[in-house]
């Protein structure tokens, strides 16, 4: 069952990436196509080319970080979620809606509510996540900044 649902979740994922999810590694041991361009530039480009890529570009700071650089990914779930059929509710405090959903390293999915209950959904995965959530578009440099971005 287990290995089931991980090679299911790996094609859905390949997918995802096909359709612009390039950020949504699979792995993250896996380099990423960043660095795998710095591998291939020349140590020491001549000074002459002047379309030569340096490993200086893009800036740090304008990278899109790789999965491994991320604890995880979150998006605002404002309408109920219905898994199987059934309207997800906060096991704390029983709220139905406005969640964070987040999707960690290693594919688990959790939901936090308004009040910051949060609970591991086993309902969803990351195939889930990656077909529900737009593209990566911020990086959050804390969990905390992440949640007042989305309006928790
Ligand atoms: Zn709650």
């Amino acid at each position: 069952m287990f290995f089931r649902r991980r090679a299911r979740a790996n094609r859905e994922f390949r997918k995802a990436q096909q359709e612009g999810f390039a950020l949504l590694q699979r792995l993250a041991q896996e380099p990423s196509p960043i660095d795998a361009a710095q591998a291939e530039v020349p140590a020491a480009p001549a000074k002459s080319d002047a379309e030569a890529i340096t490993p200086d570009f893009p800036p740090a700071d304008l990278r899109a970080p790789s999965r491994r650089d991320v604890d995880g990914f979150m998006m605002r779930w404002v309408q109920p979620l219905v898994i199987d059929g059934e309207v997800r509710t906060c096991p704390q405090c029983g709220v139905y809606r406005d969640w964070i959903v987040f999707c960690m390293h290693d594919d688990s999915v959790w939901l936090r509510c308004r009040a910051g209950h949060e609970v591991r959904e086993s309902g969803l995965d990351a195939a889930w996540y990656n077909r529900n959530s737009g593209p990566v578009d911020r990086y959050h440099p804390t969990l905390e900044e992440g949640l007042r971005h989305l309006g928790h």
